[in-house]
């Protein structure tokens, strides 16, 4: 900014600007935050605000554009959504002191560190993420800086960008903070693009940060070593995470107290599911219309809090691995479930709970008000009242929520809150109303000071009324001229001689005496000391509560856990679901299970339940076939999402279920595209269907929904019979896989792997006006596919219809002829193929490779297409 000006306001103005160039800057000018420069006209543009100009004498028209201050929260969401950063620089003296106001910047706001209540999603964390990478090394570190939480990562992989890539699909960081070095990578850069909703910031002070890392970690954590995080020889986990502290602290200017401990991202203690898996399940929201409404989520979540919606929100994306965790969970629900009373009053708490971490979070960066002193203090309130009745509970999880030790500091916040702080105080926190009476004597002393001088007004006015004669005198107060008396017009005459005139009004005049001055000056002065008073109480009494924030955070964590338990207890009642039994087998059996998101959509018809059982020893692969609209695809989904919602401690949406517990679960379809990827919809089926090839172990869940879909028919058939093939013979894993296809071919894979796979399909019963589609899943082959009368219902033209129709004639009398040849030659006793009959039996599967296996396997059809 090369810009020079003459005017204070404005040389001030450059100053702190100039301190912020990467900012825009909202400079208080009274009741509005102005933009001037270059960043009026970005805000006028962003915001649709009026821009206007400011001339001040050599200076010229200035460009400036203005919101005003109690409506910018709303202003600053536009702008962080937009990709801004903004710095807030507030008014630090008086206004009406003379000359000019002293002024700085209180606080940054950037799309990872915005913490304004508009600007949040009640129920979504808003992770900001830093990154470090050298080789196959790489140091990550998230945080929430409006709940606090902060967690980081380190590893050394063959592929440390795979990696990356599953940790930002998991945390959907809003903000990436990185080095120069990594800026600057071109290639590196091309993968963060892929998050395109991930904002990219570049810290060019990286460097020297990195040198100070152990340092800035311990200081702020008031350790001497970081072994109580186990990050303590996790190099590059902590320069990440101490850039991202710093970087917190600096747009917070250093009020990030309620950041208290650092957590290893842990691996191996959730199932895992990746991204792909997230998006065909719907878990978060449609595939289609990218809406939470008909997720699975918005299904699930009955919760009353917004602790409990996030907490939700984390168990499905890391359902529980350990049999007996899940098992804690299950039978606190059946508990709930069978104690509807103790429910029901624990639910009437929950409704009432404020948000107690993002509360926290405000009082911390200093944001937060008196008012969230007291939502927190009702809130632990209400906390205290659930903790009684937990005691009341039997299942081990329920009853030891909320040890002595953590009931004692709610019970010391409750009371050093209520002690001190009015019931109904002011938001503002400089103008009084805050403190109750009794706290401190000198604020009583003056507050009395004060209601006796409201009675001196009352007296002083009737002396005047009554010296003057003038019954409609009267003795008011406002802002500018402070006391005075008012006269009508009509009565201006007999105004004593002594009347100070101090103001000309349309029908009367306003006077002030030296009396009325003395006890203004006396009021004032009392009123400014009660307001200092006043707002010292208040730091002090947020100072104590701060010092328990620790606490308060891992309480308001167990009313997410709580919460999310109750809203699986509503689930259970009012949608019939049932406690699944978890297994320690790889086996899976479900009866009468049912989706739980389509059953909810159908209006019109019932859901039909259907049962399956999967055992990676006898009936490992499912091949699903079945015309279109049969419901293959909602069937797949609904065994994948009962499996998930029993790894989250949910009952499930069926008759009965024995699911043994799973590592991974993997959903995939024929049909996504990544466009933003830069890959093209087959690409994406075959990079993913490779990730399961390599991954899946016998403890995972595979679906495979219509694989091969996205190629020409014969090259699709082939690779759908080679990967049900591999996922069957491949020792490593024998994941129990659900294969849903329209490729008939696939069918025959049941004779050659007998033990492992079977056929199934979906059943359709003919009649007279077209196929109706029942829904039932039923052992066997299908042999129809009914496309095209799919396609006349749908709408399609009658003439397509037509000529579809007799094109697929055409095409059977084909297929029909070479299948009654192909029939024909293998009716034959050919010595070629007892050769390969004999040589197949004589495999030993158990000692091959999967590869050895899979050449294997195209050897043999080689020769025999010979
Ligand atoms: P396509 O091969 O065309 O993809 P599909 O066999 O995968 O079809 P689905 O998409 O699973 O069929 O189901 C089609 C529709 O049938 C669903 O949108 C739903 O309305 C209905 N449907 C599916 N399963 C059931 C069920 N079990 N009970 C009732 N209705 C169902």
């Amino acid at each position: 900014m090369s810009q020079e000006f003459s005017t204070p306001m404005m040389k001030q103005y450059l100053g702190i600007k100039q301190k912020y160039p990467d900012c825009l800057l909202f400079y208080r000018m009274g009741d509005f935050y102005e933009l001037f420069l270059d960043d009026a006209l970005v805000g006028a543009k962003i915001l649709g605000i009026t821009l206007t100009s400011r001339s001040k004498g050599k200076d010229g028209r200035i460009p400036m554009a203005g919101v005003p201050y109690h409506a910018v929260d709303s202003y600053l969401t536009k702008l962080v959504k937009a990709g801004y950063k903004v710095a807030i620089c507030e008014q630090l003296s008086p206004p009406n002191k003379k000359g000019l106001v002293d002024r700085d910047v209180v606080r940054i706001i950037t799309p990872g560190t915005i913490m304004d209540e508009k600007a949040l999603e009640t129920k979504e964390n808003n992770y900001i993420v830093s990154i470090t990478k050298k080789d196959s090394k790489i140091g990550i570190a998230f945080a929430d800086i409006s709940t606090g939480e902060f967690v980081v990562d380190q590893q050394d992989v063959p592929d440390p960008l795979l990696v990356l890539h599953q940790l930002i699909e998991h945390y959907r960081p809003v903000e990436c903070l990185l080095s120069s070095s990594l800026y600057e990578d071109s290639e590196f850069i091309k993968e963060l693009r892929k998050h395109p909703t991930m904002h990219i910031t570049h810290i060019s002070s990286w460097m020297s940060q990195v040198r100070q890392a152990h340092k800035t970690l311990t200081s702020h954590f008031g350790l001497h070593t970081l072994e109580s995080f186990e990050i303590h020889s996790l190099l590059f986990a902590q320069e990440a995470a101490a850039v991202l502290l710093t970087y917190l602290s600096d747009t917070q200017k250093g009020n990030i107290s309620h950041i208290r401990r650092i957590t290893r991202i842990s691996h191996g203690d959730h199932v895992i599911l990746d991204r792909a898996t997230q998006i065909n399940l719907e878990l978060f929201s449609t595939i289609r219309e990218h809406d939470q409404r008909g997720s699975v989520l918005s299904i699930l979540d009955r919760t009353d809090t917004a602790m409990g919606g996030r907490m939700l929100k984390r168990w499905m994306m890391e359902p529980l691995c350990d049999h007996d965790a899940i098992c804690e969970r299950l039978d606190s629900v059946e508990e709930l479930l069978l104690h509807q009373k103790n429910k029901k009053l624990i639910n009437s708490h929950l409704e009432r709970i404020h948000d107690v971490e993002r509360m926290l979070s405000r009082l911390s960066v200093g944001i937060g008000n008196a008012r969230d002193l007291v939502n927190l203090m009702n809130a632990l309130q209400e906390i205290s009242e659930i903790a009684l009745i937990s005691d009341t509970c039997t299942s081990s999880l329920l009853k030891n929520l909320f040890p002595i030790e953590t009931r004692e500091h709610v019970q010391s916040v409750i009371s050093e809150i209520r002690t001190s702080i009015l019931p109904e105080p002011k938001i503002t926190l400089k103008e009084g109303g805050i403190i109750c009476d009794g706290v401190h004597p000198r604020l009583d002393t003056l507050r009395e000071l004060l209601s006796t001088g409201e009675e001196w007004l009352k007296k002083f006015e009737t002396a005047q009324r009554e010296q003057t004669n003038i019954n409609s005198l009267k003795v008011r107060f406002n802002s500018v001229f402070g006391y005075y008396i008012e006269i009508t017009n009509a009565n201006i005459h007999r105004a004593p001689s002594g009347y100070i005139r101090k103001q000309t009004l349309i029908n009367g005049e306003r006077f002030i005496t030296a009396e009325l001055k003395a006890h203004e000056e006396k009021i004032l002065t009392a009123q400014e000391e009660i307001y200092r008073i006043e707002y010292d109480l208040y730091q002090q009494t947020l100072e104590k509560v701060l010092s328990e924030t620790s606490h308060m955070q891992s309480v308001a964590q167990t009313i997410g856990v709580l919460d999310c338990l109750c809203s699986f207890a509503t689930n259970a009642t009012e949608y019939s679901y049932c406690k699944p039994k978890i297994l320690f087998s790889n086996e899976l059996r479900i009866q009468d299970g049912r989706h739980p998101v389509v059953e909810k959509l159908l209006t019109d018809t019932p859901f039909v339940p259907n049962s399956v059982t999967l055992d990676p020893i006898k009936q490992q692969l499912l091949i699903i076939t079945g015309p279109n609209m049969a419901g293959k695809s909602v069937f797949v989904r609904q065994v994948a999402l009962l499996v998930l919602l029993a790894h989250i401690g949910s009952f499930v949406p069926a008759r009965s279920a024995h699911i043994g517990v799973v590592d991974r679960i993997f959903v995939r379809s024929g049909a996504s595209d990544m466009i933003t990827s830069g890959l093209s919809t087959f690409m994406v089926e075959m990079v993913e269907t490779a990730a399961i090839l390599h991954n899946a172990t016998e403890k995972s869940l595979v679906i495979m929904d219509e694989i091969g879909r996205g190629t020409s028919t014969y090259d699709g058939i082939s690779i759908a019979w080679a990967v049900a093939s591999y996922l069957a013979i491949n020792e490593a894993s024998h994941a129990k896989t659900l294969f849903a296809t329209h490729y008939h071919e696939l069918q025959e894979l049941a004779e050659l792997f007998p033990t492992r796979i079977q056929n199934y399909h979906m059943e359709v019963i003919e009649e007279k006006d077209g196929p109706r589609f029942v829904h039932t899943l039923l052992q066997g082959k299908s042999t129809s596919s009914f496309g095209i009368a799919v396609a006349k219902r749908a709408g399609v033209p009658e003439k397509v219809i037509e000529i579809a129709t007799q094109k697929l004639q055409e095409l059977e009398k084909d297929r029909d002829y070479s299948a009654d040849e192909k029939t024909h030659q293998l009716k034959q006793d050919d010595p070629k193929l007892n050769a390969l009959k004999t040589e197949l039996l004589s495999l030993h599967l158990s000692t091959m490779t999967p590869l050895q296996a899979l050449n294997t396997l195209a050897a043999l059809q080689e020769r025999m297409k010979q």
